[in-house]
């Protein structure tokens, strides 16, 4: 099934997104993660794509094991940096065979090992051409070709200063054939829904999905910066965390309000989805489901 599918049934979407374990153990640990979250009847799961070979072999095993082992949609992650037109053509050739029928279609960033990595090797510079690379993919195996997902950046990606040049590139993705945006995480809704705003003044109308990280009492706000591409951790959220002097248990609970909170306003602004950033785990997300009074997806989209 096509995420587009998703939209046309379903007025709001709610997906959970994992990374690929590093161990079997951490691959198993992760499973059953998944397998309690299912009962949250995600509208589909995404599994995010390494920067290096071995990663990018278990970003493949991950996404053909829940494909496999589970009844739930999966969009596998793919970026384009690092790789030749033949490669990409091998992995979506893999996965039109396997039945993953959709795709979030990326540039990604040279690995950080490779400090002088010369991008111009990469078969693609911008993300725009590697949806139109998948678009244009269609096989006996997938005569339908992909559903293809693009990233949007509601505090603007560093790479591009100039916020309405920005808009006009990310209008490139969707012109190329982008069903749909999903955001990098964001702790202040202003800024997505000022985001939101400029993709509608751009001419862009696809659904625009909401990238939202709790807190929780294993993350380090350093951490968490770096991840976010330095997302803006608001004053009054810093001061919260700071209250807790250091007790990460108190953190983790101001953080799932803080997410919380951030989700209840999205839903009565109407967003179009929430895609909950999981970091593998399910206790956070289930706890969300818990503070906002529903036991599932189904009970937040009002049933
Ligand atoms: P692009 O859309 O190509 O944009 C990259 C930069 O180039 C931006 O500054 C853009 O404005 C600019 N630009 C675009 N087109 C042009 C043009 N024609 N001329 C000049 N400048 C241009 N990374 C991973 O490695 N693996 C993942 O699984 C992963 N998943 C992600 C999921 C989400 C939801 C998000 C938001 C990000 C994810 N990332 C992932 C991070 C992402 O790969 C990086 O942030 C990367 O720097 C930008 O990727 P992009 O697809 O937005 O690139």
């Amino acid at each position: 099934m096509h995420i587009l599918d998703i939209f046309r049934d379903h007025p709001t979407t709610f997906s959970f997104e994992f990374f690929p374990p590093k161990s079997d153990e951490a691959s198993e640990e992760l499973f059953s993660h998944i397998a309690r979250l299912q009962a949250l009847q995600p509208s589909f799961v995404s599994v995010t794509y390494g920067a290096g070979g071995s990663d990018r072999e278990r970003t493949h095993d991950l996404i053909f094991r829940i494909q496999r082992e589970t009844n739930l949609t999966a969009v596998s992650h793919l970026t384009s940096v690092c790789h030749s037109k033949e490669e990409l053509t091998q992995i979506l050739d893999r996965y039109a065979r396997s039945g993953i029928e959709n795709i979030l279609a990326l540039r990604g960033d040279p690995p950080r090992d490779r400090k002088n990595y010369d991008r111009s090797n990469d078969a693609f510079q911008y993300a725009n051409e590697l949806v139109a690379f998948i678009k244009q993919r269609t096989d006996a195996n997938n005569p339908r070709g992909f559903g293809i997902g693009v990233a949007g950046f509601p505090e603007g990606h560093p790479g591009t200063p100039n916020r309405l040049l920005e808009m006009e590139y990310l209008k490139r993705k969707v012109d190329a054939g982008a069903d749909y945006i999903c955001t990098q995480l964001f702790f202040c809704n202003d800024d997505f829904y000022d985001f939101r705003e400029r993709c509608e003044l751009a001419g862009i109308q696809v659904p625009i999905l909401a990238g939202i990280m709790p807190i929780t009492k294993n993350t380090s706000i350093k951490k968490m910066a770096e991840l976010a591409l330095g997302a803006r951790f608001p004053a009054r959220l810093l001061r919260a965390l700071d209250r807790c002097g250091g007790d990460s248990e108190a953190m983790g609970r101001v953080g799932i309000h803080w997410a919380s909170e951030q989700c209840r306003d999205l839903l009565d602004n109407n967003v179009r989805g929430i895609h909950f950033y999981t970091l593998n785990r399910s206790d956070a997300t289930r706890l969300i489901y818990e503070n906002l009074g529903v036991k599932d997806s189904l009970g937040l989209r009002g049933r």
